[in-house]
């Protein structure tokens, strides 16, 4: 019953780009044994040829239409490569660069120790004026050079940090087990979002230059017949992202508003735009994190590096009801037209507690579209206990929750819809009593998703069945201007009869366009949006705020999920919001969809 994404296909196709990358990288390795066989050879091995990487450019980040949001930018780094006497060397570069002469001893020893010949770079990413500075002093930097490196640089700072993520140094261990693949000490590597998932395409191959050196190490100039080796520059991925739409909704949220947004295109899956707040500047990585800035990053209580549109997982609220709905149509449990045995008064007694309506006054008698259109507590109290923790667990998980969708970014969260005996493990036998699953169904408890799942829901609820994988990548291409990877659609259809799927977005019309509707807020002029409001509760202050959405109704074309942590009711923080950014994007793409052929050609 559970969806299937076609993983394996996606995989196979990732080993093929990873292959062609391997079969340069190969043929790079071969080349340099050539050129250390033969008469180089008693250079070599009186040591007094030195091999000196040049850096490969890393691949760029493009959106859908060829904007570039992320390259590499040339930089400069202060390299030792004398393997004695270092001490007064690197004493004299501290007092030039005005940094603390001990700590970067600590720094050389530190490597030293467990990499006894790499050279170490003392300082990254120098301004024009220190590489001044350096060049004019460089005899009295005996074993030290200046060497060109390649940085990484987002174009637009903080915005769209969470999806890019970020370079950054390779750490010590991470360095151990990649050393095959040829890094070494104070290379970059991606660490989050794209530029981890793929690193492999964006990093490329460096190439190398043949230096003499003498007895000291100190360089005597390059050997004519052995010609520099450039570098392979990495590849480019061009993005699913509509970087407009991705800039129209970071600047909806305003200036110390937390939460995420997921704005994806129904029946395909590419992800629009993806936003994460607070969020970071990638580019304080890219020249190695100052300590300062990197404390500040990871000791803030906010978390601007984590990304909360696909790993904070938060109660669905009242945008759950969908669900709980589709289970009890699938089940035969209700009709869209059959009114629930007990009327709305504000509330119902389950056990020996009493379960709250959000409407003090009352629903009265509801059936199952009005229920979502007022999105009553009552009605879907009773829907849960007729239903029962196990089949809400089994038809959410057959339309998608409770499992990570499976996008192309790092570490994704699954979400939880739990069973009777996920409860009885932790609270023991008999624990599932009737108020669990009269929680569980209006999105409270402990039923948790992230707002990429969410989208990614209300995207298949609005194509009528039809699910698709999130992803990001459209196509990876070569520096050669070669498709080295195309993008990987998986589609598939939840097992939910159209019927009822068409009950269940009638209702969701309603919400957003009939008069006293929850969703009033997220109406656009000249389009039909439907969705659904939500507020979850919150145990540690206000309650989040959610909306998810899709328009056109008949045929969407664009599917929002908005998450404001501590805002409040969902129809008055995140519905407008939803509602602005589909108007944007209607309006953006009036004349058509944007091509897709044309971006990412070099
Ligand atoms: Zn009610």
């Amino acid at each position: 019953m559970a969806a299937e994404w076609g993983g394996r296909e996606r995989a196979l196709a990732l080993t093929a780009a990873g292959i062609v990358i391997l079969g340069v990288m190969l043929g790079r390795a071969a080349q340099l044994q050539v050129f250390h066989g033969g008469h180089y050879r008693s250079l070599s091995m009186q040591n007094r040829v030195k091999v000196i990487a040049i850096p490969s450019p890393r691949g760029r980040v493009l959106d859908r239409q060829g904007t570039v949001i992320a390259e590499s930018r040339p930089g400069f780094a202060l390299v030792l490569t004398g393997t004695s006497n270092w001490r007064p060397a690197v004493n004299k570069a501290a007092r030039l660069l005005a940094v603390d002469s001990l700590g970067l001893q600590s720094a050389v020893r530190q490597q030293r120790s467990a990499y006894p010949k790499d050279p170490v770079k003392l300082a990254r990413d120098l301004s024009p004026a220190q590489v001044a500075l350096l060049e004019e002093h460089l005899a009295e930097l005996p074993g030290m050079r200046l060497e060109y490196e390649a940085l990484r640089h987002a174009n637009y700072g903080p915005r769209g940090s969470h999806l890019l993520g970020y370079v950054s140094e390779i750490g010590r261990r991470e360095l151990e087990s990649r050393r095959e693949q040829g890094y070494r000490f104070g290379d970059g590597i991606g660490k989050a979002g794209l530029e981890r998932q793929y690193e492999t395409l964006f990093r490329g191959a460096d190439g190398c230059e043949y230096v003499e050196v003498d007895a000291h190490g100190r360089v005597q100039g390059g050997i004519p017949q052995m010609p520099e080796l450039p570098p392979l520059p990495g590849v480019d991925i061009v993005l699913t992202v509509d970087w407009r739409l991705q800039l129209f909704v970071e600047s909806l949220f305003e200036p110390g508003l937390t939460g995420a947004a997921v704005a994806l295109e129904p029946g395909t899956g590419r992800i629009l735009a993806l936003v994460s707040r607070p969020n970071f500047d990638p580019n304080l990585f890219a020249g190695g994190v100052a300590a300062a800035d990197w404390d500040k990053l990871s000791r803030d209580p906010s978390f601007p590096l984590w990304d909360r549109a696909i790993r904070s997982l938060y109660p669905p609220g009242s945008t759950y009801k969908v669900v709980t709905a589709l289970a009890a149509l699938s089940e035969s449990l209700i009709t869209p037209e059959i009114r629930m045995r007990q009327s709305c008064h504000g509330g119902m007694r389950i056990g020996n507690r009493y379960f709250k309506c959000w409407k003090k006054g009352g629903h009265g008698s509801l059936d199952m579209r009005q229920a979502i259109v007022q999105s009553c507590d009552v009605y879907f109290y009773q829907l849960g206990m007729m239903l029962g923790v196990d089949r809400l667990n089994r038809w959410s998980a057959a339309i998608g929750l409770a499992k990570a969708t499976g996008i192309d970014l790092p570490q994704e969260a699954d979400g939880l819809i739990p069973t009777t005996s996920w409860y009885e493990k932790r609270l023991g036998k008999g624990s599932v009593t009737a108020g669990i699953p009269a929680n569980l169904a209006i999105g409270q408890g402990e039923v948790l998703a992230t707002p990429l799942q969410m989208a990614s829901l209300f995207a298949a609820l609005g194509k009528r069945g039809l699910a698709a994988r999130p992803h990001l990548l459209l196509r990876a291409v070569g520096p050669d201007g070669r498709l080295i990877s195309g993008e990987q659609l998986d589609t598939v259809r939840i097992p939910i009869r159209p019927e009822h799927l068409a009950a269940v977005a009638e209702a969701l019309d309603a919400v957003v366009n009939q008069p006293g509707g929850t969703g009033r807020a997220a109406r656009v002029q000249g389009v039909t949006v439907a969705g659904k409001t939500g507020t979850s509760q919150n145990p540690h202050g206000d309650d989040h705020s959610w909306f998810v959405g899709f328009a056109p109704y008949e045929d969407p074309v664009i599917a929002v999920a908005v998450l404001v942590e501590n805002a409040g009711h969902g129809s008055a923080v995140a519905a407008p919001m939803v509602g602005k950014t589909i108007g944007a994007y209607l309006e953006m793409t009036r004349e058509g969809p944007p091509s897709l052929a044309a971006a990412g050609a070099p």
